[in-house]
Formats: structure tokens, sequence, C-alpha cells
């Protein structure tokens, strides 16, 4: 099995066939976790399994224990923290909306809880008093993004795995005996299966195969400060581009859900961060549809500098020493791509994990390596199924 792309999905799906005992070969043309997954902000979403538990709760919960279990069982450090993480309440609308939401989460059996400011302050003492409470998900955790992708990675190897960086895929054909001959930059590889594992730049490997994948980049942008003594704890988001996101995702058929600009005008403010290991302090948050341009903008950095200052108070005092940014994956429709591409004969993906690509990743490759072992679709990707929204190419 041939699998495109050395970022979180592919790695992680390359361990767990590998763990399977399928004969693997991954090929990324940079290095492992070269592109968003190597860039981003380490967050790891999980709100519980829930009553019943649906596709997020798999892909957040099952890449958690993936992740525990990297850092606890096997031996790699990631920089796994079990954390917890707070969503600051800026209004008194965003306060109604969370006590809401708080609600259903908890009727629905996840792990959530709504903190008074003071309570929040207890947790983490330098959030801004006048903040009018927080929502608290102590099952998020954090974890470095690079080390943990290369930690699967080379569990992969380690299980057998051929990880060949420095490849790049310039082709791919399928014969007419259904076996793929995938063109590398050094080597010409043959296939049965075909596992597309590209990130952003999926539709590119979709068009050499006659298949329209609707999955585009979008720009991630980031800042630091210069490593600091320990002063916050949790992972840290605001309630603002949720509720606005709640009441209008913004996406139409050439638009995915969720993004924090409709060209150049932004609609709200996103935010994520955290305290890393070195000290530094990390947060960003804008979403933004421009091409492949990996640039980070000035003036949303500054924009998500302020707000992160209205969480953090201290952060209006601490220069910016370094920004980046990064290209997810977003699917047209807000969905992930989990599965058989039915076009082709032995043709998969795993992809359009969006903005949470790093703390669902590991559980994705789980499910596809799994679906492929078995050769049977399993029941809670449904949801992801590419046959949805993959059309041939006219
Ligand atoms: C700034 C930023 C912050 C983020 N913060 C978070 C966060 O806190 N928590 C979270 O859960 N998610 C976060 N995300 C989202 C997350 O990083 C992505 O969803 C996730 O990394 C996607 O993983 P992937 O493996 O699908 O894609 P990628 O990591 O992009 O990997 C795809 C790989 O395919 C390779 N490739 C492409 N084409 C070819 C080819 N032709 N030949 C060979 N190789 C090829 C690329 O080089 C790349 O390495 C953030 C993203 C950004 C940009």
């Amino acid at each position: 099995m041939l699998i495109i792309g050395g970022g979180i999905a592919g790695a992680s799906t390359a361990y767990h066939l590998a763990l399977h005992g399928h004969d693997v070969t991954l090929l990324e043309r940079g290095d492992i976790a070269s592109a968003a997954s190597g860039v981003n902000a380490g967050a790891i979403g999980a709100l519980g399994w829930g009553h019943t538990p649906d596709l997020e709760a798999h892909l957040t919960m099952g890449s958690l224990e993936i992740f525990q279990s990297l850092q606890l069982d096997l031996g790699y450090d990631i920089e796994f923290r079990q954390s917890g993480s707070l969503q600051v309440i800026h209004t008194a609308a965003q306060y109604a909306y969370t006590r809401d939401r708080v609600q259903t989460l908890q009727a629905e059996g996840k792990r959530v809880e709504f903190l008074s400011s003071r309570e929040a302050r207890g947790l983490e003492p330098e959030l801004d008093p006048d903040l009018l409470g927080c929502m608290y998900m102590p099952l998020r955790a954090q974890a470095d993004p690079k080390k943990a992708t290369r930690a699967l990675a080379a569990a992969a190897s380690r299980e057998g795995a051929r990880m060949r960086t420095q490849y790049a895929v310039t082709s791919v054909t399928q014969r007419a005996d259904d076996l793929y001959v995938v063109e590398a930059e050094h080597d010409t590889f043959i296939a049965t299966h075909l596992i597309i594992a590209a990130g952003a730049w999926c539709a590119e490997v979709g068009v050499w195969l006659g298949v329209r994948i609707p999955i585009i980049p979008v720009r991630g942008q980031m800042w630091a400060t210069e490593p600091l003594p320990p002063r916050v704890f949790q992972t840290i988001a605001s309630a603002q581009s949720t509720m606005d996101w709640q009441h209008e995702p913004g996406n139409d058929a050439d638009t995915p859900p969720q993004l924090t600009h409709r060209g150049p005008t932004r609609r709200t403010r996103h935010l994520y961060g955290r305290q890393t290991r070195d000290g530094s302090i990390i947060f960003g948050g804008d979403r933004q549809l421009v091409g492949y341009n990996t640039t980070p903008d000035p003036e949303g950095i500054e924009v998500n500098h302020t707000h992160a200052a209205e969480a953090l108070p201290f952060l209006a005092f601490e220069a910016i020493t370094r920004t980046w940014a990064g290209l997810m994956p977003f699917s047209l429709d807000g969905a992930p791509l989990i599965g058989a591409i039915p076009q082709r004969r032995h043709l998969h993906i795993v992809s359009g994990l969006a903005s949470s690509g790093f703390g669902r990743g590991p559980m994705a490759g789980k499910l596809l390596a799994e679906a492929l072992h078995t050769g049977t679709p399993l029941a809670v990707l449904a949801e992801a199924d590419p046959a949805r929204c993959v059309t041939t190419l006219g």
C-alpha cells in the first residue's frame, strides 16, 4: 500500500496499517511534518465520548488515546500534557450562548463545565478578572506538533513501514490491471492500493487520477513571544468565533464554513494558544482563503495579539518575536474525507481535517487503516464518506 503525504494523517495511517501487518510505503516531498502538521498550535481537542459517540467523538477521543500512548507507553517524548482548556467569555451575548452550549453538551454526556471568572482564575491566574466566565474542557490536551507527528512516523518505521522523505510525487496513473504507478523524483513505485494524505494538496493528486477532490487550502497563522517563565497552563480559546459561526457558518459552493474572513473582509476573530515547554507563548486564529500563500498577514497577527491580550492582559506587554503560517486542508462542506474514493478501485483518502487535524489526525489514520484492513466500511465513517463529494473530472 502506498501513502502520499507525511503529515499526521499519513504518518498515523502508515503506523496503523503496519501494525496490521501490511506492506506500507509512504512518500513525503519534504521532511515528515514539514507542512501543517509541523507548524500548528499543538492543541488537542476532546470533550469526551458522550452518551452516543459520533465521528467527532471517535476522532478526538481516539486521537487523545493515541497521543497518550505515544508519550506514556511507547517511549516518545512528544511534550504531551493533559492540560485542560479554557474558552473565555468577553460579552453578555457570549455568556448566554456559552451557558446554553455547556448545558447541551453536558446533556449529551460531554465533559465540560461553566466556570465563573473567579473559578477560572484559580486554574489560570493570569486571566483578565473582567472576563465574564469560561467554558472549561478538562480532557483537552497539548503536545509538540512536530515531535508528535515524527513519533508516529518513527513508530510506523519500527513496525516495518518504509517512510521515504524528499520524495515528491509528480504523477500517478492506474494501469489496466488496477495497479497504481506512482512517479516520484527519484523512483517509480507500483502499488495495489493508493492512499491520498496530501493535506491541502489532495486536489492536485486527484487531478492526476481524473477526480475532483473538494479540499482547498486555508491559511492559518500564528505568532510567538520569546521564552517566558511558566504563566499559561491550559490551552486558551475565546467564545467569539464559536458563537459567530454558530449563527452564520459563512459557507457557500466555493467557500468552506467557519473562516474568519470573506475575501479580505474580517467576519470574526478566532483565538487559540498555549505556552510551549520552551516557555514561548504561541497564539493564532485567522483562517483565510489566500490560495497557497504562506506569508503571515501582519494586520491579522496584530488583531490576534489584541484578542489574546483581552484574555491574558500581560500579553499586551510581550513583544511578538516570530510569526509563521501554514495551510489547512478544508473540505467545502466542513466534514472530513476518510475512506474509499469510488471512482477508482483501491483508491483511498484521509484528509479534510481542517483546523483541528492535529487533534483528530491520529484516529483518522487509525480508522482508515481498520477499514482497509477489514475490507469493510466502518459505520462511524459514514459521515466522512468521500463518495458524498468527490466527482469525476469532465
Ligand atoms: C497555523 C495553524 C495552526 C493550527 N493549529 C491546530 C491545533 O492547535 N490543533 C489542531 O488539531 N489542528 C491545528 N491545525 C490544523 C492541523 O495542522 C491540520 O489539520 C493537520 O496538520 C493536517 O494534517 P495532514 O496530514 O492532513 O496535512 P499536512 O500536515 O499538510 O501533510 C500533508 C503532507 O503531504 C505532503 N505532500 C503534498 N503533496 C505531495 C506530493 N505530491 N508528494 C509528496 N508529498 C506531498 C506535504 O508536503 C505535507 O507534508 C493548525 C493548522 C495551522 C496551519
